[in-house]
């Protein structure tokens, strides 16, 4: 899944939403583009590559327009290349979309049989013909988005823009999506990702699975309505003020984003004491206190089932209590022994990976508890599971996890001790600043690191060894 951006306001809207997809690279993509209206029509720009690419494009064509969306795109249905690069646009609808219909192949089949011919090989292609069929059925374009949300399966965000009105409209079921408005600037925003809107919008809303969301400017305001799919307003979302700043997109002095995460985690390690022993975190913890399940479901994809395996290791030995450690995207699809007295729990550092909301939605089925040890605030896991723990750990850009990773073992390690019931705060501190400090002991050697990794970067393979706390590293 990769980068939405959609802009309507006063100023160029190629100018933000540009901005704001350069500000996702670091999720990584294949593609890019934009669409806008132009006089009395949809434009499109779109090419495969880097954002560099598009921008060459848009420098040459100079388009003006106070409505736009865009998306940097990761294929997962059709090859690399200019036509299968959203936006997917039509006379009267363009369409961005993030993540997969699962359901598109019998839908495609259907709809080229009523007579519908697609363009690209995109499963996305599939929404704009739903949209579009659906809108000539009956000429309502909000009826029309949601009709066709209806009808595809999967986890997926769209957004959507049309030529009868100048509303940007937004909806999604397991994947991420954020609106955002400023009054200030009679502005509003959709995106993928809080980080595209930082300091662009004053409000973001994080709306719920299935609640349409209508971004409206007029001359005078802007805000967002939200409405449910049978048409009636929603309150399905939740509203954050904006105070993160841009440095958290930034690399710092530092060489690339992994370095600076890296060099991150002595600070993380005492700031995540302080939230958890003296800040907001600390009711979090308490409310965990003695909690004493049967069996614990520890539930991850990737770096975050990692620190799981660590964080099994706590519970067995401090908590006595059994543990396993499975990828969601195994655990989702088998049929797994749940039972009433056990519990779950999910590590995610977006809180958005589409398997282990899938394991979490199937742990809150068998009614078992769910907590979650999760980076974003306001994310689809954080709203789903009893109890949310966060790991403080900031935006992490590199792809490969270093902080994420530390916070998670961490937080996982809090978590132990809380259910233990006994969290001797001083001893904690100790540790944890000691800790703290032996990180920084290591990257002092910053310099001897660099030259054993220039002597063996060559070779051809590695064997890790660990053992207890070290295996799951190891591996
Ligand atoms: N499934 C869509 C495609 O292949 C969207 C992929 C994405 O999330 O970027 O075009």
């Amino acid at each position: 899944m990769c980068g939405i951006v959609g802009y309507k306001g006063p100023q160029n809207a190629i100018v933000p939403v540009l901005e704001g997809l350069t500000r996702l690279e670091y999720r990584g993509y294949d593609s890019a583009g934009v669409s806008f209206k132009g006089e009395n029509s949809l434009e499109l720009i779109k090419k495969e590559g880097q954002i560099g690419n598009l921008k060459a494009l848009v420098e040459q064509k100079n388009p003006y327009s106070n409505i736009a969306i865009g998306h940097t795109r990761w294929a997962t249905h059709g090859a690399v290349n200019d036509t299968n690069a959203h936006p997917h646009i039509n006379e009267n609808f363009a369409i961005v979309h993030n993540g997969i219909i699962e359901n598109a192949r019998e839908l495609k089949e259907e709809l080229e049989a009523e007579g519908y011919v697609f363009q690209t090989q995109t499963d996305t292609e599939v929404f704009l013909a739903l949209v579009t069929t659906n809108y000539k059925k009956n000429p309502s374009v909000r009826n029309a988005i949601t009709t066709a949300f209806e009808t595809v399966k999967g986890n997926s965000a769209f957004v959507v823009m049309n030529k009868f009105n100048d509303n940007l409209y937004a909806i999604k079921r397991g994947a991420p999506l954020v609106c955002g408005d400023n009054h200030t600037q009679n502005e509003v925003f959709i995106s993928s990702d809080p980080y595209a809107l930082i300091g662009f919008a004053e409000n973001i809303y994080f709306p719920q699975d299935s609640v349409l969301c209508e971004a409206v400017t007029t001359p005078h305001e802007s805000h967002i309505n939200f409405y449910e799919l049978n048409g009636n307003p929603s309150t399905r979302f939740d509203t954050q003020k904006k105070q993160m700043n841009l440095d958290i997109v930034s690399k710092g002095e530092h060489e690339h984003f992994m370095l600076k995460e890296i060099c991150e985690q002595p600070d993380l390690v005492r700031s995540l004491l302080a939230y958890y022993f003296h800040g907001e975190g600390k009711k979090d913890l308490i409310e965990l206190k003695g909690l004493k399940p049967e069996f614990i479901h520890i539930i991850g994809c990737g770096t975050a089932w990692h620190a799981g395996l660590l964080i099994k290791n706590f519970f067995e030995k401090y908590n006595k209590i059994r543990t396993s450690v499975e990828l969601a995207s195994e655990f989702r699809y088998r049929d797994p022994a749940i039972h009433a007295g056990d519990m779950g729990l999910f590590i995610s550092q977006s809180g958005e990976t589409a398997d282990t909301l899938a394991s979490c939605e199937l742990c809150l089925e068998h009614k078992i508890k769910a907590v979650s040890i999760v980076n974003t605030e306001g994310s689809t896991l954080y709203r789903n599971c009893h109890h949310n723990l966060l790991i403080k750990a900031g935006v992490e850009i590199g792809v490969a996890s270093t902080k994420a990773f530390t916070q998670q073992v961490l937080t996982g390690f809090l978590l132990s001790q809380a259910m233990r019931g006994e969290i001797d705060e001083k001893i904690f501190e100790k540790e944890f600043n000691l800790l703290a400090e032996r990180i920084e002991d290591i990257l002092k050697h910053e310099e001897d690191i660099k030259n054993i990794a220039g002597q063996v970067y060559h070779y051809k393979g590695f064997i890790f060894t660990g053992r207890g706390a070290y295996f799951p590293i190891a591996l």
